[in-house]
C-alpha cells in the first residue's frame, strides 16, 4: 500500500505541474494524455479513466469499544484506501493540514506505523478534519454507485464561457443531443466550453469551481482554481484557440476528462472553431468531434468498477486502437448518419470514404516507417494519431464483418463480467491476438479495396 500511494503522491504533484503550465491535458492524478485527433487537428484529451474510488466502505466504525487512538487509525486506514484507489482530495488536504514533509511521511507509511511517529497534536486535529472529510465523500460516492451506467431522463448540462456566441452553443448541444439520442443518454454529464476571452475564462473556471464545491468534489474554490485540471484548461485554451483563428486555424483540444468518483461524465472543449468560424473549417468536422468525445462517456458507463487500474484495463488503454478507434469510428459514422438524416445542421465536409481514406494514409505510412510492427501496440503519445486511425478502420472491419451492432449490444454488456479479451472473445468469436494479425494483413491492400467495407 505504501509505495502505491508515494506513487500517486508523485504522479499527483507531476501532473499538477502539468495542469499548471503546459497545454496538455489530463485529469486529476491522471497521466497527461493529449493526442491528436486523426483528421481534425483537433488536440484531445480522452479516455482519461475516471479517477477512481468510491468503494463501499465508509466511516471507521463508530463502536463505543475503540479508543479515539484506534479510531484515528482507521479513518487514517480508510484514507489510505481511498489514496490507493486515486483520491487526490486527501492527498492535497493532508499537504494542506500538515505541510508537504510531514504529509510525504504520513503518505509513505502504512497507517499502523504511524503511532510510532506520530504528529503533533494540531497537526493530528488538522489531519483528523481531512480524515472525516474522506469518509462522508466516500459515503457519498458509494451511494452514487448504484446508478452508474444507466442511461437517465435528465438533459446533459453545458456551460460556457461568456464570449461563446450563442449560434456556436446550439450547434454543439444539437451534436451532443444527437449523440445521446443516437446512442443513449448516459449522465449526469456536464459539458464546459470555453472562449477566446481570458477574462471570461477565468470567470468559467470560478463558476466551475463553485460548482464542484456545491457537489462536494472540493472542499473550497481556492484549491479547485489550484489544483484541478479544468480551470487552467480554459486559460490556457483560450488563448490557444485565439493565436488559431488569427492563423486561420482549426483545432483545438476536448475530452472527458473523468470521472467516475465524482458520478458524472465530465467534459472541457475549448472554443469550437468549426461551429464558431465555419470559414476556417466545416461544422461537420466539430459535429463528429462531439461525438467521438460522446462515445467516450459510452464506453465508461459500461464500466463499473471504481477501481482506476481496472478501469485502465477494460478501457483497453495501453493500446488505445480499441477505446480511441472505436470513438472515433462511431462518431465518423454516426454523425454522419445524423447530417444525412436531418437531425444535425447540413455542412460541406469530404465524404466518408474520403475521410476513412486519409486515415489508410496514416496507417501504411507508419506501418512501412515501422516494419513488423502493428498499430495495435501504440499507446497515447508521438504516435497517438496513427492508433486513432487504425482502430477507426479496426472497427470498420469488425463492424462490417460481425455487424454494426455488436459493439454496443454484445461486447460492453459483457465487458465488467469477461474482461476485455473474454468480451472481445465473446463478441467476435476469436481472440484478439489472432484478430490482429488478419487486420493487419487487411490494412496493407490498397485504400480502394479497403474502402469497400465502409458502410
Ligand atoms: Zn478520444
Amino acid at each position: 500500500m505504501l509505495k502505491n500511494i508515494s506513487l500517486l503522491i508523485s504522479i499527483f504533484l507531476a501532473f499538477s505541474l502539468v495542469a499548471g503550465c503546459s497545454s496538455s491535458g489530463g485529469e486529476l492524478a491522471a497521466p497527461a494524455t493529449t493526442t491528436a485527433a486523426p483528421d481534425a487537428g483537433v488536440v484531445e484529451t480522452t479516455a482519461v479513466p475516471a479517477t477512481t474510488a468510491a468503494p463501499a466502505t465508509t466511516a471507521a466504525p463508530t463502536t463505543t469499544t475503540l479508543s479515539d487512538e484506534d479510531k484515528f487509525i482507521n479513518g487514517l486506514e480508510n484514507a489510505a484506501l481511498a489514496v490507493e484507489q486515486g483520491d487526490n482530495v486527501f492527498i492535497n488536504c493532508t499537504v494542506e493540514a500538515v505541510g508537504i514533509d510531514a504529509a510525504w511521511s504520513l503518505l509513505d507509511m502504512a497507517p499502523d506505523e504511524y503511532l510510532d511517529n506520530p504528529l503533533s497534536v494540531e497537526d493530528e486535529t488538522a489531519l483528523t478534519a481531512c480524515i472525516d472529510d474522506i469518509a462522508v465523500r466516500r459515503e457519498t460516492a458509494a451511494n452514487l454507485d448504484a446508478s452508474w451506467g444507466a442511461t437517465v431522463s435528465t438533459s446533459p448540462e453545458f456551460f460556457y464561457a461568456s464570449d461563446v456566441p450563442e449560434y456556436s452553443r446550439s450547434l454543439l448541444e444539437e451534436a451532443l443531443l444527437a449523440a445521446t439520442a443516437l446512442w443513449g443518454n448516459y449522465g449526469p454529464l456536464e459539458y464546459w466550453v470555453a472562449g477566446l476571452d481570458v477574462a471570461a475564462a477565468e470567470d468559467l473556471g470560478d463558476q466551475f469551481c463553485t460548482k464542484r464545491v456545491q457537489l462536494g468534489n472540493h472542499g473550497n474554490v481556492a484549491d479547485c482554481l489550484e489544483w484541478d485540471y479544468t480551470p487552467n484548461f480554459f486559460v490556457e485554451r483560450a488563448i490557444d484557440s485565439s493565436e488559431r483563428i488569427v492563423n486561420g486555424w482549426g483545432g483545438g483540444n476536448a475530452g472527458r476528462n473523468g470521472n467516475r468518483e465524482w458520478g458524472l461524465h465530465l467534459y472541457s472543449s475549448s472554443y469550437p472553431i468549426c461551429f464558431a468560424e465555419p470559414s476556417i473549417c466545416p461544422f461537420a468536422d466539430d459535429q463528429k468531434t462531439v461525438f467521438h468525445e460522446y462515445f467516450h462517456a459510452v464506453q465508461h458507463a459500461f464500466i463499473a468498477t471504481a477501481n482506476w487500474d481496472l478501469r485502465d484495463e477494460l478501457m483497453h488503454r495501453e493500446n488505445i486502437w480499441w477505446s480511441e478507434g472505436g470513438a472515433e469510428y462511431m462518431a465518423q459514422v454516426g454523425s454522419q448518419e445524423m447530417r444525412n438524416s436531418g437531425v444535425l445542421t447540413a455542412s460541406e465536409w469530404a465524404p466518408l470514404p474520403e475521410r476513412f481514406g486519409w486515415m489508410i494514409w496514416d496507417v501504411q505510412e507508419w506501418m512501412s516507417d515501422n516494419p513488423g510492427q502493428s498499430p495495435s501496440t501504440i499507446g497515447y503519445g508521438d504516435d497517438g494519431q496513427v492508433a486513432y486511425s487504425y482502430g477507426a478502420w479496426a472497427h470498420a472491419y469488425l463492424a462490417s464483418k460481425f455487424g454494426p451492432d455488436v459493439l454496443l449490444d454484445t461486447f460492453y454488456p459483457g465487458l465488467n463480467e469477461l474482461g476485455w479479451e473474454g468480451a472481445f472473445a465473446n463478441a467476435y468469436g476469436m481472440n484478439s491476438a489472432d484478430f490482429i494479425v488478419e487486420f493487419d494483413e487487411f490494412m496493407a491492400q490498397p485504400v480502394d479495396v479497403l474502402v469497400e467495407i465502409l458502410p
